[in-house]
C-alpha cells in the first residue's frame, strides 16, 4: 500500500466518520426535538391540570361562597322579618295604647244653655268670656274650672265637641252651660243630662 493510497483511505474513513457524525447529529437533533416536544407536552399537561385543579378549586370556592352568602342572606331576611314583625307589634301596641285613653269618661253632667243677653249674663252681657276669648256658638261652654279647667276639650256625646272658655255663677260641679247665640234657643234647650268625655290626648 502506497502512502498515497493510505492517505486516500484515511480520507475516506474520515469522510465516513464525518457522514456518520452528521447522521448522529441529525438523529440527536430529532431526539432532542422529540424530547423537547415531550417536555413541552408534559409541561402543558402539568400546567393545564394545575390550571384545571385551580379552576375547580375556584369553582368550589365560588359555590361555597354562594352557599354561604345564600345562607347569610336567608339569615338576614329572617332577622329583618323578625325585626319588622316586632316593630309592627310594637306599633300596634303603641296605637292601641294611645288610641284607647284619648277620651276620658267623666260621668253624667247637668247641661244648661245661655246666650249673651242681659237676662243670661247680666253685667257681662255682650262681653268676652272669662278666658278672654269672645264666645262662639258651637265652641264655647261655661264650666266649673275646678272640674273642667279652662281650655278643656269636651265631648257631649255623638262627637259634639266644645271648649271650656267661660264660667258662670250657677255653674258648679258637674254642670256645663252651653253658649248659644240667641236667647230662645237657650230657653228651648232647658235642662238636659248628658254623658261627658274629656279629651286627654296630646
Ligand atoms: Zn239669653
Amino acid at each position: 500500500m502506497t502512502q498515497r493510497e493510505q492517505m486516500r483511505k484515511r480520507k475516506e474513513a474520515e469522510k465516513k466518520i464525518a457522514a456518520m457524525q452528521k447522521k448522529w447529529k441529525k438523529r440527536d437533533r430529532i431526539l432532542l426535538a422529540i424530547e423537547a416536544v415531550t417536555l413541552l407536552l408534559v409541561a402543558v399537561m402539568a400546567i393545564s391540570s394545575g390550571a384545571y385543579s385551580k379552576t375547580s378549586y375556584a369553582l368550589a370556592e365560588t359555590e361555597f361562597k354562594l352557599e354561604f352568602e345564600t345562607e347569610t342572606e336567608t339569615e338576614i331576611e329572617t332577622e329583618t322579618k323578625t325585626e319588622t314583625e316586632t316593630e309592627t307589634e310594637t306599633e300596634t301596641e303603641t296605637e292601641t295604647e294611645t288610641e284607647a285613653p284619648e277620651w276620658e269618661y267623666l260621668g253624667e253632667f247637668e247641661i244648661t244653655a245661655y246666650c249673651p243677653c242681659y237676662a243670661c249674663c247680666g253685667q257681662w252681657s255682650g262681653g268676652p268670656t272669662r278666658s278672654g276669648a269672645m264666645p262662639q256658638e258651637g265652641v264655647t261652654v261655661a264650666a266649673d274650672w275646678n272640674v273642667l279647667p279652662k281650655g278643656s276639650l269636651i265631648d257631649l256625646g255623638n262627637g259634639e265637641t266644645r271648649i271650656v272658655q267661660d264660667t258662670g255663677g250657677g255653674v258648679v260641679g258637674n254642670h256645663i252651660d252651653i253658649y248659644m247665640s240667641d236667647h230662645q234657643s237657650a230657653v228651648n234647650w232647658g235642662v238636659q243630662y248628658r254623658d261627658v268625655w274629656l279629651y286627654v290626648g296630646e
